[in-house]
């Protein structure tokens, strides 16, 4: 049986498979570029491979999908009604995957701040949310990373 996906959902999944990034990622990136924020992409070295790394302010920061993580209340996180135990299986792995991460990042020593795809759509609530990565230090990015 094949599972019906929106072509949203679909998209999104081909461009994980493909290692590309999503728009919503992209959203954030472009925003943090435009605040003069600076950041590395995808750090294999950290655990869950965080979206953006923001060394000087020790914060990693995750653009999760709504549907795929479980955005609670949110109406992206559906459940699709066919095979429903193997979706209900997935979403406690990935909400799983999720909380284990951000345990190891934090006893490492990193902030975690999670964007939801929702909120990129929302360009002063995103850049409010990178703002308070900045305030950490309440200084300006010199390039001193
Ligand atoms: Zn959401």
């Amino acid at each position: 049986m094949v599972d019906r996906l929106t072509p949203e959902r679909r998209s999104w999944l081909m461009s994980r498979v493909r290692g590309k990034s999503t728009m919503p990622e992209m959203a954030v990136r472009r925003m943090a570029h435009a605040m003069g924020m600076r950041f590395r992409l995808h750090r294999r070295d950290l655990p869950g491979r965080p979206d953006l790394v923001f060394p000087r302010y020790r914060t990693v920061l995750f653009v999760h999908g709504c549907f795929w993580h479980r955005h609670a209340g949110c109406r992206k996180a559906t459940s699709p009604k066919s095979r429903t135990e193997y979706w209900q299986a997935k979403f406690e792995g990935n909400v799983a995957r999720d909380e284990r991460n951000e345990t190891q990042l934090i006893r490492m020593g990193w902030r975690v701040l999670t964007i939801w795809e929702c909120d990129t759509k929302d360009s002063e609530l995103l850049r409010e949310k990178l703002e308070s990565v900045r305030s950490i230090r309440g200084g300006k990015d010199d390039g001193l990373d």
